[in-house]
């Protein structure tokens, strides 16, 4: 059992907790640590999961409605606590679902920092790094880049370089998961009650920088199995306890983060592509050279017309040298937005320097 300081309990939810208090007094405050669709999975109160109280599930717009990450404010109970509240949140991270218009999806709420991964191998792409800034800022989280996989290169400073120049004022730290290089240095940005979380393309090594640091701790893929009055559900634990060092948070939305960022409205025209490229080797591939592309094999084979892959390239191409004011997924706000990221960088880089005087 965790305290509620160790979950990421602080005077921001403390606040909001003593409000609701008042009128309803006896209610405790829990951190929701999977999201289970009809049951949530809780830590912090009596109860291993909870649902969403009547009035709550009448009032709750989708966006609203808790998520991995979110504190709420719960009747706990031995078995089942019943969610009364749902505290506002410090940040919250948002992804479209494939598709040009599709619905904004949640993907996690009340992450402190987002550690940006990118590779020195193959995966390199400033223009990504700068959508996955983006995506974060806009959350309200703050960002580190982390550039993985050190070990496969001779000089590093090329590539910090072009990484601090996508965003002067963002930390970037190199590590390699496989030799753990730069991971001591990874770890000053954590602390107790600090709530992270990594977000990059497939294949950067996310979930090997994962393991690095929950050691021999296996708890994100251990199953749990919650039963009752009929209803059975099994979770995942997306929120795990790293004694010291803060709460990683890894739902399966966060892992399919960079493929929909980076896919935009292509999908949408080029259905057919996308069914073929799930059985892609790398989850970001792009059909061009990639080892093991399923959609190059499917033109090989006669399934798709090498015209329609042609196409898709050209687009994707065109797409990626684009300005960042046509990008599709970051749509036509993107000047508002960026007067408001570089304002922020402002912000960061003047408190950055306070801290080091
Ligand atoms: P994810 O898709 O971002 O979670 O990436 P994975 O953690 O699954 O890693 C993808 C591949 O890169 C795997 O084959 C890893 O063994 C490899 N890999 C991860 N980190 C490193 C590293 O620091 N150095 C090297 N050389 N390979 C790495
Ligand atoms: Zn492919």
């Amino acid at each position: 059992m965790h305290t509620l300081d160790t979950l990421g309990f602080d005077p921001y939810f403390a606040a909001q907790l003593e409000l609701i208090l008042e009128h309803s007094p006896g209610l405790a405050p829990a951190r929701v640590v999977a999201d289970g669709r009809d049951l949530l999975q809780l830590a912090g109160c009596a109860a291993g999961f909870g649902e969403l109280s009547g009035r709550l599930r009448g009032e709750l717009r989708p966006m609203q409605r808790p998520t991995t990450g979110d504190w709420v404010a719960v009747a706990d109970g031995p078995d089942r606590a019943i969610i009364h509240h749902v505290l506002d949140r410090k940040t919250l991270l948002r992804r479209r679902a494939a598709g040009s218009d599709a619905a904004v999806q949640v993907v996690a709420a009340n992450v402190d920092v987002f550690f940006v991964v990118t590779s020195a191998d193959r995966d390199f792409s400033p223009r990504r790094l700068e959508r996955y800034l983006t995506a974060v800022w806009d959350g309200g989280a703050r960002p580190c880049i982390v550039l993985n996989k050190v070990d496969v290169i001779t000089d590093v400073a090329p590539l910090l370089r072009a990484a601090e120049a996508v965003a002067p004022a963002v930390p970037v730290q190199a590590v390699s998961a496989q030799t753990g290089t730069g991971m001591d240095a990874l770890q000053t940005h954590l602390s107790v009650g600090t709530t992270f979380g990594f977000v990059g393309s497939s294949g950067v090594g996310k979930s090997s920088l994962i393991n690095r640091l929950l050691g021999q701790e296996i708890q994100t893929t251990k199953e749990l199995r919650a039963s009752g009055k009929g209803r059975h559900t099994t979770t995942r634990r997306e929120l795990v306890v790293l004694p010291g060092e803060g709460i990683l948070v890894d739902t399966p939305g966060m892992r399919e983060f960079g493929m929909v960022a980076d896919d935009g409205g292509l999908g949408t025209a080029f259905p057919e592509i996308v069914r073929f490229a799930e059985g892609c080797r790398y989850r970001d591939c792009r059909h061009e050279s990639e080892p093991g592309c399923a959609v190059r094999a499917a033109v090989a084979a006669g399934e798709l017309p090498a015209e329609r892959l042609d196409s898709y390239v050209r687009l994707r191409r065109e797409l990626d040298s684009a300005d960042v004011r046509r990008d599709p997924v970051l749509g036509a706000n993107t000047k508002r937005r960026w007067k408001s990221i570089h304002k922020q960088m402002r912000a960061f880089a003047k408190a950055e320097r306070k801290r080091e005087r």
